[in-house]
């Protein structure tokens, strides 16, 4: 029987290379040669006015919600359909989250249902680009702008991925909201095992980001000559990675396009060859909407119900393929279930009891996944 994992890391063959250089160099603490190239190659690519790596996504989500001086009772606006860090970012500052649903047709934020729950308190949203898939983005900046919010895009999924507005332009995810955030674990499209990035866009938190980042220092601004000593001036923490792991992502982003390339392929032989299956089985499939790119960060299915999901992921695991599903909607988790205020998410919650992620990596032989679902699998 053959083994198929959910993921597996790609390595381009030159991240052992980078390694070497940077070790060769005597410098491997973070914010030298390699941290620069990547933080470039994000400015000039995606027009991101200010790159900083960081050492995952859920630290980026930690220094925006620093950066926005969130404060106790402060109320952040999300889906409840994400990962748990795009909200312990908000909560280990004292905030209040009010949680959204997610849409009919896919799992991003329903915009709109936010207006509706902002209070006086409120001040920030943070839409989640799931898949790689844009929210409403034209939308959800006019609610900001009338209630004078932040927005922070959790573009963990979402890196090469675009939007574009009514005005007929077309940006890149994270250029959108006033601060973004990237994430580059071994799960994404672009990796370095862990490792993350915060994208500011707004010049006001450019000089104070790096501050927090250098454990709330003026470090950068000494090593630029622009001070004269450097000291404690703010609060901060231990946000930046090391050169070894820049340089392990130097070699991932050099060769973006081809690895894009190969995503986008498998996605399409999934979106292609599945389509009859899943219709004769009455199986739902990923939606991109008209405003959206589609990134080909993952690919997954919706069932009807759960047990026709949990059957599924079984009957896969036991032809030796291993399919997995995600999230437990954050207002119905342990920790957040006392917290919520009641109303009813229904499509989070169907999307936390019927999705399932299929095996997605560059080197995967989706044509014989592909094979086994239409042979193998009734429902
Ligand atoms: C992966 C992910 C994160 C966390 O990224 P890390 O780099 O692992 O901290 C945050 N939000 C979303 C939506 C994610 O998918």
């Amino acid at each position: 029987m053959y083994q198929v994992p959910f993921n597996k890391p790609y390595f381009t063959g030159k991240e052992t290379t980078y390694i070497q250089d940077a070790v060769a160099s005597g410098k491997i603490s973070g914010n030298g040669k390699y941290t620069k190239k990547c933080q470039n190659f994000f400015e000039k690519k995606y027009g991101i006015k200010k790159a900083l790596m960081t050492t995952s996504c859920t630290d980026a989500l930690e220094m925006a919600a620093i950066l926005i001086n969130i404060k106790p009772g402060d109320e952040v606006i999300m889906p409840s359909y994400t990962f748990v860090s795009t909200a312990n970012a908000f909560i280990m500052r004292g905030a209040k989250i009010i949680f959204i649903d997610s849409k009919v047709e896919h799992p991003g934020i329903d915009e709109s249902k936010i207006e509706a729950v902002i209070t006086p308190k409120a001040k920030a949203i943070v839409p989640v680009h799931y898949a790689g898939v844009a929210c409403n983005m034209d939308a959800i900046l006019k609610i900001a702008n009338k209630y004078n919010l932040f927005i922070i895009e959790d573009c963990a999924q979402a890196v090469e991925s675009y939007y574009t507005g009514i005005d007929g332009k077309k940006k890149s995810l994270g250029t959108i909201g006033h601060i973004a955030t990237f994430s580059f674990h071994e799960t994404k499209n672009i990796i370095s095992g862990e490792g993350g990035l915060l994208a500011i866009n707004d010049e006001r938190f450019i000089e104070r980001a790096e501050i927090i980042w250098e454990k709330g220092t003026n470090r950068s601004a000494f090593f630029r000559g622009e001070v004269n000593k450097y000291s404690w001036i703010d609060i901060g923490s231990s946000f930046l990675p090391s050169e070894i792991i820049a340089a392990f992502l130097w070699a991932q982003l050099e060769n973006i396009s081809d690895i894009q390339e190969r995503r986008k392929e498998i996605w399409n032989n999934y979106n292609d060859k599945l389509k009859s299956w899943t219709y004769r089985n009455q199986v739902g499939f990923p939606f991109i909407p008209s405003y959206a790119s589609n990134n080909a960060h993952m690919f997954y299915l919706i069932f009807q119900n759960t047990d026709k999901r949990n059957n599924f992921i079984q009957s896969m695991k036991s032809l030796g393929i291993l399919c997995v599903f995600h999230y437990i909607s954050l207002h119905s988790s342990e920790f957040f279930k006392f917290k919520h205020d009641g109303r009813e998410l229904k499509n989070s919650d169907l999307y936390s009891k019927n999705l399932v992620r299929l095996p997605f990596f560059y080197e995967l032989n989706e044509n014989k996944i592909i094979s086994t679902i239409i042979n193998e699998i009734t429902l």
